[in-house]
């Protein structure tokens, strides 16, 4: 049986799940080593069940995403969070430093059906990460180089670090 890979979105543009499809022949190779069983911006949306490996892409702005999020966790062997959205909220933490209430009154004709934590906040602000990839977004190779390295068993610390050197 293959190792299963899972990509979920939380608050974010996106663009961290086109960098991953930018892969090109490389996420071709991929998918003859491992089955990604849930990843939106590219098709399979199985239910976010056990995995081997689960990367999240944006960050933690509703209640509803602290619940999916920490039943992800149970439920993979490696969580690594892959852009600026994940790694330390994103530009949607601007709201950090303002009045989350006044903002969503002033976007929403019906803020009071709206339900929205007041920070925007980093994964590991909630669940433990493995690793992390940054960038915004992040670098094809990045994710190249982690899935090759946890495939084969050896644990990718250096995976910003060697992108940046090149
Ligand atoms: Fe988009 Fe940048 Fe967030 Fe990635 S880190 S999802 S590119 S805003």
């Amino acid at each position: 049986m293959k190792p299963r890979v899972a990509v979920h979105k939380f608050a974010s543009c996106s663009g961290c799940q086109l960098a991953f499809i930018n892969m090109g022949e490389d996420l071709i190779t991929l998918t003859e080593l491992v089955d990604i069983v849930h990843f939106p911006e590219a098709g399979p949306l199985g239910p976010e069940d056990a995995v081997d490996i689960a990367f999240i892409e944006g960050s933690v702005t509703t209640p509803e995403d602290v619940d999916r999020l920490k039943g992800i966790r149970e439920h993979c062997g490696y969580l690594v969070t892959m852009g600026a959205c994940a790694t330390s909220g994103g530009i949607q933490a601007l709201k950090n430093n303002a009045d989350s209430d006044a903002w969503l009154k002033s976007v929403y004709a019906k803020p009071e059906y709206v339900e929205s934590l007041s920070t925007s906040a980093a994964i590991s602000r909630h669940v433990a990460v493995d690793f992390e990839l940054w960038g915004c977004p992040v670098n094809v190779r990045q994710i190249s180089w982690v899935v090759r390295q946890l495939l084969t068993g050896v644990e990718p610390v250096d995976a910003n670090e060697k992108v940046c050197a090149e």
